[in-house]
């Protein structure tokens, strides 16, 4: 009989407001997206199982700022004992990518070094005739970060979505 593994691994989304962040996690632990919600959808915490590899069942705790990322500041609680990040942008707000630079440093000033695997994600994929950063500047920026990857996604389209994650998870898998 294969062995299971029970691990538990926490993830924090961090990016400017209205880049998508709970409509991110809404659409991969329920499957579900809302178009122009009029307020933030404010979740906070969710819950979901990644089948990872045969035998291995990893938890996912992951945290959302809720909101908070609007007063610039993030409570430290959301980073506290979590392993990866996903640093957000949206990829039709050019100034959602130049604040990520800031995001980053804000995660690396808490966490222990080399503690967190970084994942970049330029959200809202689907907008492409919007677009206002191009897909190499992603790339240069998760490398010049030392982050874990440069993933683009469509949480209303559904593309990437489980990949983001998982390849994050990936990551922190192999540093174990
Ligand atoms: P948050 O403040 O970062 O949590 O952002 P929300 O999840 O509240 O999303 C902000 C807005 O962006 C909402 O109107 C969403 O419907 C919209 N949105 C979220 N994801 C996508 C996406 O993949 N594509 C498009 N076109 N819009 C999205």
């Amino acid at each position: 009989m294969a062995v299971q593994w029970n691990l538990r691994f926490g993830i924090v989304l961090i990016g400017d407001s209205a880049v998508g962040k709970s409509s991110l996690l809404q659409r991969y632990t329920e499957g579900t997206f809302e178009e122009a919600s009029l307020s933030p959808l404010g979740i906070d915490f969710k819950v979901q199982y990644l089948d990872f590899d045969p035998g291995i069942l990893i938890k996912l705790l992951l945290w959302d700022t809720a909101g908070q990322e609007r007063f610039q500041s993030i409570s430290k609680s959301y980073m506290r004992n979590s392993v990866g990040c996903i640093l957000m942008f949206d990829i039709s707000q050019r100034q959602s990518f130049k604040n990520i630079r800031n995001w980053h440093r804000e995660v690396m000033d808490y966490v222990k070094p080399f503690t967190m695997v970084f994942m970049l994600v330029g959200h809202k994929s689907d907008l492409l005739v919007r677009r206002q950063v191009r897909r190499a500047e992603g790339e240069a920026l998760a490398k010049e970060l030392d982050m874990a990857g440069y993933v683009e996604v469509s949480s209303k389209e559904n593309v990437n979505v489980g990949l983001s994650f998982e390849s994050l998870v990936r990551v922190i898998y192999k540093r174990l």
